[in-house]
């Protein structure tokens, strides 16, 4: 039984601070919208742990990417996580309001080896070791829903 608002506090910091370990001018606003009565709940920590630092590491990259392309001044990078309880189910939903990802490349997020990363930034193993471990591993479901130019949300179900 695992506190899953606490997990999503803990390894979105860790994800930021990562980033900004290696890039001391990167800032992004993150935030969090916990529910508090989601009740502890039955999953591998180590497994999902890895899924939320894999959603939180490609969310600040791709409000990153958004920041360099900018033209426009003014634009906030934000990366936020919420929680909520649903029909006896955890929801966890990871927003960014990053790059967003294209129709054809969206199909594609999920196979293993896929990644649009240069060489040395990304394996294109996060999403679908996430699939495997949320699906395969917990009987949940992850779902994306991406506007370019707006960004992405990638949504955990986890059953309760
Ligand atoms: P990697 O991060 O190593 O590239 P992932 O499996 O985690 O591998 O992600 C695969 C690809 O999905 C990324 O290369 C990127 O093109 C896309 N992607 C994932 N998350 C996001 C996001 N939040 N915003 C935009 N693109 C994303
Ligand atoms: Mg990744």
């Amino acid at each position: 039984p695992t506190d899953v608002n606490a997990l999503c506090e803990e390894y979105l910091r860790l994800a930021y601070h990562g980033l900004r370990a290696k890039d001391k001018s990167f800032n992004a606003v993150f935030s969090t919208e916990l529910d508090p009565s989601l009740g502890l709940i039955s999953l591998v920590p180590q497994d999902v742990s890895r899924v939320l630092l894999n959603l939180f590491t490609n969310a600040f990259y791709a409000v990153q990417q958004r920041q360099k392309q900018e033209k426009t001044p003014g634009y906030q990078p934000a990366v936020s996580v919420s929680t909520r309880c649903a029909n006896n189910e955890a929801v966890i939903t990871v927003a960014d309001n990053g790059t967003g990802i294209a129709e054809d490349v969206k199909q594609k997020i999920f196979q293993p080896f896929f990644t649009t990363k240069p060489t040395g930034e990304g394996t294109g193993l996060g999403l679908s070791l996430a699939y495997e471990i949320i699906t395969k591993g917990h009987g949940g479901t992850l779902e994306v829903e991406s506007e370019v130019g707006e960004g992405s949300k990638f949504i955990i179900t986890l059953p309760g």
